[in-house]
């Protein structure tokens, strides 16, 4: 067994860490976290403090921590059968039965779902997808991909193109040209503060309009968006955008690709935000709440209306020329059909509505009035707090004095996880589903001791 002192060591020496400041973390000036164990929704570190993580890791673990169903099917499965590929016609049981059980629970116009292993090759699959799509259609100009500011799509070369947070852009040569972004659907943050929430959905059209007008229809194959923006701030909608939305993709001939790797198997209380906001997507992305990250797996799933032209594509060009050796992997896929009936079998979307909606009233109630609390928003079990430093004018904290890390901090000492979000001082939540009323309360409490240690 290694000391502690050692794996302190070795990670400063050898880990290259995604998402980190690396010079900082080098240096040793950013603490190592080395995560041991968890239960629930609670983890636990090497030095065995306990915390309740109301992130569920990256807002994945849906189900909890230490969930043994899960476990026992991945062992199940390396034991049985540890890989098999899905190249030209391949299978296993898992994964065809999980095809059909993701299937059971989308929006009823999907017809197919391709897996891949996290949500950024998802979304990679799903551009692709769209070119060859318009390619077979005779329309080989229609290839540009409208995403939103604020949205995040991942961060591979397409992907941290259509993520639209400029920390994923800069100094890497990004976006790529193909991608246009537009106004993010973020009522708190609206050019004008004299808008109404039917203002803004008309504003965000709008814009949107004007971007397709001044491109041209005929070069935009598609646009991407989360149901409700996750990583950008944690922002549901405003109410009527995505039904105003939809009606000018439709009009174009744009697709539309929903992507639901935080959203997808019950974040918002829904099996998918797609049925939460009556989103008829051509495309739907999904992947953390898939295996509940057990295993890394992503999906695809893809509708009628673009299967048949996929197919018509092989008829006419052979087969296609897209995959990964670990498409479908069997272990990730027996995580996911573990996963999926333990969420059936415990009610698990349910107890996110409920409890969703229990947390973000409490929260409201609790910080609302605060003076530097400008808003406090969230749909099932995804809260955001965003603070201001002035209220009434809505004016923003200078981003250098990062009061979002400072407030993430300060729970952290109370042994509670929130994430400070990328981009404005915005503290997230997006707890396992199985919290109950009393860990929500909890989170609600320690959040208010932070923020009053932060802002007073
Ligand atoms: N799409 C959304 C909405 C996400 O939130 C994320 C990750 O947070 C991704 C895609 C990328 O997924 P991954 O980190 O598994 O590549």
């Amino acid at each position: 067994m290694l000391t502690n002192d050692q794996l302190g060591k070795w990670d400063r020496e050898s880990f290259f860490h995604p998402s980190t400041h690396l010079a900082q973390h080098a240096r040793g000036e950013s603490p190592a976290r080395i995560i041991t164990g968890g239960k629930g929704v609670h983890i636990e570190d090497r030095d065995g403090t306990k915390l309740l993580d109301a992130f569920a890791g990256l807002y994945c673990v849906n189900v909890g921590y230490g969930r043994t169903e899960i476990a026992d099917a991945i062992a199940a499965q390396a034991r049985e059968l540890a890989y098999y590929h899905a190249y030209v016609g391949h299978g296993t049981e898992a994964s065809i039965t999980l095809a059909h059980m993701v299937l059971e629970r989308a929006p009823k116009n999907m017809s197919k779902v391709y897996f891949g292993l996290s949500g950024s090759d998802a979304n990679e699959t799903n551009i692709k997808l769209v070119w060859y799509y318009n390619n077979i259609r005779g329309l080989p100009q229609k290839k540009k991909i409208i995403s939103r500011w604020r949205g995040y799509h991942g961060s591979g070369l397409m992907t941290g193109s259509l993520t639209g947070l400029e920390l994923f852009h800069k100094k890497f040569d990004l976006p790529l040209s193909q991608v246009l972004h537009t106004e993010a659907p973020y009522y708190f943050r609206r050019p004008d503060l004299d808008m109404s929430e039917a203002d803004f959905v008309a504003h965000c059209v709008a814009e949107l309009e004007a971007l397709i007008d001044r491109e041209g229809a005929d070069t935009i194959a598609a646009f991407i968006g989360e149901p409700a923006l996750g990583t950008g701030g944690i922002v549901p909608p405003p109410a009527g955008y995505w039904a105003a939305i939809q009606e000018v993709l439709k009009r174009h001939d744009i697709l539309l690709i929903a992507d639901e790797v935080v959203t997808g198997f019950g974040r918002l209380g829904s099996m998918f935000g797609s049925d939460h906001y009556g989103i008829e997507a051509d495309i739907i992305t999904i992947a953390k709440g898939l295996t509940s990250a057990y295993a890394p797996l992503s999906g695809s799933i893809i509708s009628d209306k673009v299967w048949k032209v996929l197919e018509q594509g092989t008829d006419e060009n052979g087969p296609i020329g897209h995959g990964w050796t670990y498409s479908a992997h069997p272990i990730g896929a027996a995580a996911g059909v573990a996963n999926l009936k333990l969420i059936d079998d415990q009610n698990l979307v349910a107890n996110a509505g409920e409890t969703g909606a229990y947390f973000n009233a409490q929260m409201r109630e609790a910080l609302a009035d605060h003076p530097h609390v400008g808003d406090v928003r969230g749909e099932g079990l995804l809260c955001a707090v965003e603070f201001v430093d002035d209220k009434k004018s809505r004016t923003f904290f200078d981003p250098s004095k990062k009061i979002g890390a400072l407030v993430s901090g300060a729970l952290l000492k109370h042994g509670v996880i929130g994430r400070a979000m990328p981009q404005g001082d915005i503290l997230g939540f997006a707890p396992p589903f199985c919290i109950t009323r009393a860990e929500a309360l909890h989170v609600v409490a320690k959040t208010r001791e932070a923020v009053k240690e932060v802002l007073g």
